[in-house]
């Protein structure tokens, strides 16, 4: 006799799978349902908006549940998993015959079979199409260096690289993983602090390079890695890590592996996590990617999304991929053709993934079918071109037609379009198999004996409206008015041979015969055989993709790269963009540039983007522009560092023309008081985001700054703009763009042999500050703020006012330009005067943004400057 206390046998076995996985929900099943308890089901049901309930008593108290459908969870498990739950599917490992068979008694033997996490799902409704879906990990190296491993279960990609430990955030970012695997005791590393809610913290012991290596061994079935790479130990410890998170989440699964690759160090653009959030890199409303991606397929989206993400350093590459788009922008045919069957290709890479994990069902066999069609058809398209082909697209089309005879037999076995649930049959053509074709024929040719029977047994009992029907539980039967089923059963000799009652329902009466019942046997037996006749062909095909899944996963890349290739030539048709010159020296010219998103925003409008130039090459590298506000300053800012990334990302640029050395590394910073809204310690985090330019910029490095020293009194943002921009010029000696409200700067020009002075203007016109958008040489005239002031209504004897103010001050801050020379370069802190009150003064009009004033707040200011006076 179990204690009162004891959970009953289906409790236990639930506890028991909740002692292994904790942090998971438990989707218990139990029929046709998966049913959550106790806690689990009060967090899911809010989450999922379905009901919360209770069953039976645990500890002398109602247990909560809830459930949903087995058969339709993908649409709950994808809420679960965006709201950041894990989930563990605990599945019935034996049906109700084949317990009873055994023997069993009690509550059906259950496993955990999955443990479905953002990064670990492979399901089309819970993947975003045209995003790779990454589990990451990174492993700190003792030596200052970082492993970073990455895979996409859904296609079996792998990769890892090294990086310093202070770029581990900046890399992650060009991931953004679905989950970051990191040890335990690295979870707190600041480093990391972005990807906090990615994060998944485990056991030291899984980052062991040495058990590691063992582990990747046996996973690719070879006896040393040497011939995938040399790996560093953290590489190592970072991939192991990878790997054994994804066999237990896949309960010992593992996907079909494509080797391991290793990205060399110094390959890629670095850019960091801040650069990343401040030029607006990705998908977003107002992001680059959603303004540029001409891509017909989903992997060639993942392709762009990852390339504009990682934009290469090394110019032979990136010309390979601007040959490719070259062919296409030659040959306009051949690329409307191939976009043409392009659009016909469906997701081979993912459905490959799905059948590697065993999970696939025949839509997924389908997919290869029609993917490999696809291919084969590009392949000759592109042979029957005239124009010989570039390096990169001739190496595509060697690989477009990577197992023809699988293609054959995919094409005869399956049906056009196969249901979309591995449950469903009817997947298989017919004439495909002698057997299947067999079985089917005789569940039809019974079936249809069946329908004959309808008019037989009317004409045999008398009964018009006798219907012939057929249920689960009952097979097939008739049916009669209950009036006349009674006389019916009463009737001697029965009509029909064997004719039995079976059922009542209201005003009817079932009745089967030994011939419905035979014929029932007959269908349920040959459905059966024909169900499981089916199931091993489609099992079959899934092992005959497979064995050619190296192939497959070639094809399917080769397809990105071509669409990619065949998507840039398109946008730069559309657009006018340009093939950009990449070369190893540190040039940086850029004929009539234009920013990609503000351009379709203005045009939207129905006005004219502005093109601008620039040229930051030796002799003139760093350019310091200023304006007023809303001139365009941030916009030029950051067309320029797009024009890089998207050179090295192998695309065209929207510019006349571009000639660009290779960017190394790229920062954007936006000075802090643009920040404001979100509420952060704005100038803390503008300074330690400028320390780190200020450390890591080399020479071939280009940095973008955008009012950086706004967010402190204005006389230590001024002194830090000045110092930054003087380390910027004799120090770090790279490429880089100032944007600034410290008039006071452009006094550092006579100073700094390589500093540009350049300025976008505004004009007057009919009482409205029109804004020309257009750079040209020089430095802003300061009087804008108070001609916008005028024009926003302040009073007339305010703003004349402030215009003497303004001329007492700059006369005063012609000073600064014999400061400028007088300040040795890095010499300690300068000499600085007293704050007295004119200085104060100075420094709360400076502060003062006319612009943003209302006439009451510039009243008060006044009578501030007055007092201070
Ligand atoms: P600033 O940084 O100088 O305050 P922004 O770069 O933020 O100015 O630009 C303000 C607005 O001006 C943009 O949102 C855009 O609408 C418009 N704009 C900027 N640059 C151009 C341009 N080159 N041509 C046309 N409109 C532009
Ligand atoms: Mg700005």
């Amino acid at each position: 006799m179990p204690p009162a206390n004891a959970p009953s046998p289906m409790l236990a076995q639930w506890f028991a799978a909740k002692e292994n996985h904790p942090d998971a929900l438990l989707f218990f099943r139990m029929g046709d349902f998966f049913e959550l308890f106790f806690e689990d089901a009060e967090r899911a049901a809010p989450a999922l908006d379905i009901a919360l309930t209770t069953r039976g008593e645990h500890a002398g108290k109602p247990i909560p549940m809830c459930g949903v459908p087995a058969a339709n969870a993908e649409p709950y498990l994808a809420r679960l998993i965006r709201r950041g739950f894990r989930i563990a599917i605990v599945e019935q490992t034996e049906t109700p015959e084949q317990a009873r068979a055994r023997g069993h008694r009690g509550p059906l033997p259950r496993a955990v079979v999955r443990v479905v996490t953002p990064g670990t799902v492979t399901e089309e409704a819970l993947l975003e199409p045209d995003r790779p879906s990454w589990v990451a990990a990174a492993a700190l190296g003792a030596d200052g260096m970082a492993g970073l491993a990455w895979l996409d279960i859904s296609t079996g990609a792998f990769a890892c690289r090294s990086v310093p430990a202070r770029d581990l955030a900046g890399a992650v970012g060009a991931l953004e993983p679905a989950e970051l695997l990191v040890a335990e005791e690295a979870a707190s590393e600041p480093a990391l602090a972005p990807w906090r809610n990615r994060l998944v913290a485990l056991p030291g012991a899984r980052f062991r390079p040495e058990p590691a290596r063992r582990a990747l061994e046996e996973a690719y079935g070879v006896r040393t890695l040497e011939g995938f790479g040399a790996f560093s130990e953290a590489e190592l410890a970072a991939a192991g890590a990878v790997l054994g998170y994804v066999r237990t989440t896949q309960a010992g699964k593992l996907p079909l592996l494509a080797p391991l690759s290793r990205e060399a160090g110094g390959t890629t653009m670095a850019i960091d996590a801040a650069t990343r959030k401040s030029l607006e890199l990705g998908a977003g409303e107002t992001g680059l990617l959603r303004a540029i991606d001409r891509t017909v397929t989903a992997a060639g989206a993942r392709l762009l999304a990852a390339r504009i993400a990682s934009p290469s350093t090394l110019v032979g590459a990136i010309a390979a991929r601007h040959d490719a788009a070259g062919f296409f922008l030659a040959d306009a045919a051949a690329r409307e053709d191939i976009r043409v069957l392009l659009r016909r290709a469906p997701d081979m890479a993912r459905a490959l993934g799905r059948l590697g994990l065993g999970r696939g069902a025949a839509r997924d066999l389908a997919a290869i079918r029609d993917g490999l069609g696809a291919a084969a058809a590009i392949g000759a398209r592109l042979a029957a071109c005239l124009l010989p082909r570039p390096s990169l697209l001739a190496d595509a089309e060697a690989g477009l037609d990577p197992a023809p005879a699988l293609a054959g037999r995919l094409s005869l076995a399956l049906v056009p379009a196969p249901p979309v649930k591995a449950s469903e049959s009817g997947a298989v053509a017919s004439g495909f198999d002698a057997a299947l074709d067999a079985a089917r024929g005789l569940r039809d040719d019974s079936r249809r004996v069946v329908a004959g029977l309808e008019a037989a047994y009317r004409a045999a009992t008398g009964i018009p409206n006798l219907k012939l029907r057929h249920t689960a539980q009952l097979g097939y039967f008739a049916e009669v008015p209950e009036a006349a089923g009674l006389a019916l059963r009463e009737a001697s000799p029965p009509p029909l041979p064997g004719l039995a009652h079976r059922q009542t329902m209201a005003g009817t009466m079932r009745f089967i015969t030994t011939e419905l019942a035979e014929l029932d046997a007959r269908i349920v037996s040959a459905a059966s055989e024909a169900e499981a006749r089916e199931a091993g062909i489609l099992a079959e095909l899934a092992a005959a993709v497979r064995a050619d899944a190296r192939g497959i996963a070639a094809a399917a890349e080769a397809l990105a790269a071509i669409d990619v290739a065949a998507a840039t030539a398109v946008l730069a048709e559309a657009e006018g963009w340009t093939r950009p010159e990449i070369t190893e020296g540190r040039d940086f010219v850029v004929e009539d540039g234009r920013h990609p998103v503000v351009e379709a925003a203005v045009r939207a409008e129905g006005g004219a983007f502005v093109a601008n130039g620039a040229d930051l090459s030796p002799g003139t590298r760093l350019w310091l522009i200023t304006g007023p506000n809303m001139a365009g300053k941030s916009t030029y800012l950051r067309q320029n560092a797009l024009i890089a990334i998207l050179a090295q990302a192998g695309l065209f640029v929207p510019a006349r023309a571009a000639r660009i050395g290779v960017v190394d590394r790229l920062f954007s910073r936006v000075g802090a008081s643009d920040d404001l809204a979100r509420g952060r310690s704005t100038f803390m985090v503008e300074m330690v985001e400028t320390a780190a330019i200020l450390n890591l910029a080399s020479p071939s490095s280009l940095v973008i700054l955008d009012e950086i020293g706004r967010g402190t009194a204005t006389w230590d943002g001024l002194a830090i703009a000045w110092s930054v921009l003087e380390a910027l010029h004799d120090r770090l000696r790279c490429r880089a763009l100032f944007a600034t409200h410290f008039h006071e700067l452009t006094a550092l020009s006579g100073k700094l042999p390589e500093l540009r002075l350049a300025q976008f203007g505004a004009r007057e016109w009919r009482g409205e500050v029109v804004f020309l958008h257009a750079l040209k040489p020089g430095a802003a005239d300061r009087s804008w703020g108070i001609a916008v002031a005028r024009l926003a209504g302040l009073p007339r004897e305010v703003t004349a006012r402030a215009a003497a103010v303004l001329a007492a001050l700059e006369e005063r801050a012609r000073g600064l330009t014999p400061l400028a020379e007088e300040l040795p370069l890095f010499a300690g802190a300068p000499k600085a005067a007293q704050a007295g009150p004119r200085e104060a003064a100075f420094a709360a009009l400076v502060e003062a943004n006319p612009d943003a004033m209302s006439p009451l707040e510039a009243h008060a200011l006044l009578v501030r400057l007055k007092s201070l006076l």
